[in-house]
């Protein structure tokens, strides 16, 4: 059986370029940046240069405004926690968009215990934040803005430049976590007037364990780990450097090839969702119809559950995700937040049912014929679902009674 990896919002496959240009730094260059002295700790060093400026070609920063993590999770608790603690004598109020990761989310939470308020603007039916709203929520005591470039679970690309030029104009920070977007849609964090971005390696075809936070020139922050002196003193701690030089390298690649990639996905989104259209019956796509990331189609599917959909999927060698592939693995919330994503509880889609989404997200190496292959199965999945579907049956017998 043929497997199909529709799942890269989740992750991303290493590019071959990426592997080549760390297996160096995994063998024969095992310098420690810091001991720049010598020859192998001068020759990490140089990489970790290297790497910064290609990370911050990719989104228009300068390579000093680039502060390597080991992820996108730590980056976005950097920005919120470091952003707010340093201000604490302007004011302790935040705003962020309810449609953000759990990694936004639940940095606010020791931040709330510490006395901060948090304004939490609501998204539309397409998931889509007002940048009035944003306005509307700053307040003189407001530190930070935080809301996302785009979203990983239903797609949509938020208004970032309108939001970040509100933000200037209040002398807000603005913080998006373009983890989702970075190397995929162009994003340039001075248009953008962002003062804090974050970015993942694994998201755009890099390594694992690597992510940065762009910090613009002049922007204070606490570190949230204590030690060293690395990373300007933002990130203490040894630097990754075979994951930095392939995130570099991952960057080098997406700021040549993504106009490509682009073309060719939504291409590729345009094949799967008319397919979609046209052979599924109750079916409600999520998401800004065409600000959305491109190779990325989401819906769900009336009777049919969402888990369900994603098992028989995967049985026919399709790989997919189910609401928010982080959401559904939650450990000590309540009961609603393990059965329910806040995504499509945002956006509104009925919570008995918010469990019943799908999501398909391309990357460069899928094909035509993968699309049709998942378009041939799709239909007799949600078809065998409804036979197996009280709720459907019940809806069925009203149809041939009339009603
Ligand atoms: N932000 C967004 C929008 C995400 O989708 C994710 C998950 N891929 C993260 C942050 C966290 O990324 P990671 O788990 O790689 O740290």
């Amino acid at each position: 059986m043929a497997h199909i990896f529709f799942d890269h919002i989740s992750t991303t496959p290493l590019d071959p370029r990426v592997l080549e240009a760390m297996m160096p730094y995994l063998t024969e260059r095992y310098g420690n940046p810091s001991s720049h002295i010598h020859d192998q700790g001068q020759q990490a060093l140089k990489a970790i240069d290297a790497a910064r400026a290609e990370v911050a070609g990719l989104v228009n920063a300068k390579p000093e405004e680039i502060v390597f993590t080991s992820g996108a999770t730590e980056a976005n608790n950097l920005a919120i926690k470091g952003a707010a603690q340093a201000q604490a004598k302007k004011g302790k109020h935040l705003v962020v968009s309810e449609v953000e990761h759990f990694s936004v989310l639940n940095a606010l939470l020791p931040l709330r215990n510490r006395g901060y308020v948090v304004t939490t603007i609501k998204a539309d039916a397409d998931g889509k934040v007002d940048p009035d709203d944003v306005r509307k929520a700053i307040r003189t005591d407001t530190v930070l803005v935080s809301v996302m470039h785009a979203n990983s679970e239903i797609g949509t690309i938020e208004p970032i430049e309108e939001i970040g030029q509100i933000a200037r104009d209040r002398e807000v920070l603005f913080h998006t976590d373009a983890t989702g977007s970075a190397g995929h849609i162009p994003l340039d964090v001075k248009a953008a007037g962002a003062d804090l971005v974050t970015l993942s390696a694994h998201n755009f075809y890099g390594p694992k364990g690597t992510g940065a936070l762009v910090v613009r020139e002049g922007v204070r922050l606490e570190s949230q780990i204590d030690g060293g002196f690395q990373e300007m003193g933002y990130r203490a701690g040894t630097e990754n450097v075979p994951g930095i030089v392939g995130m570099g390298q991952a960057a080098r690649i997406a700021s040549e090839e993504m106009g490509e990639w682009f073309s060719r996905l939504r291409r590729l989104e345009k094949r799967l969702r008319d397919g979609i259209n046209s052979s599924v019956e109750h079916l409600h796509f999520t998401g800004h119809p065409t600000d959305r990331l491109p190779g990325h189609v989401s819906f769900w599917v009336e009777y049919a559950e969402g888990e369900s959909l994603l098992l028989f999927l995967t049985l026919h060698g399709v790989m997919a995700a189910s609401g928010s592939a982080c959401s559904s693995n939650l450990k000590g919330r309540d009961e609603e937040d393990l059965v329910a994503s806040h995504v499509l509880r945002a956006i509104g889609v009925p919570s008995d049912i918010c469990t019943g989404s799908i999501t398909f997200s391309m990357g460069k190496g899928n094909t035509d014929q993968e699309v049709d292959q998942v378009l041939s199965v799709l239909p007799g999945i949600v078809r065998r679902l409804w036979e197996m579907s009280p709720t459907y049956l019940d809806y069925q017998k009203k149809v041939l009674r009339g009603g």
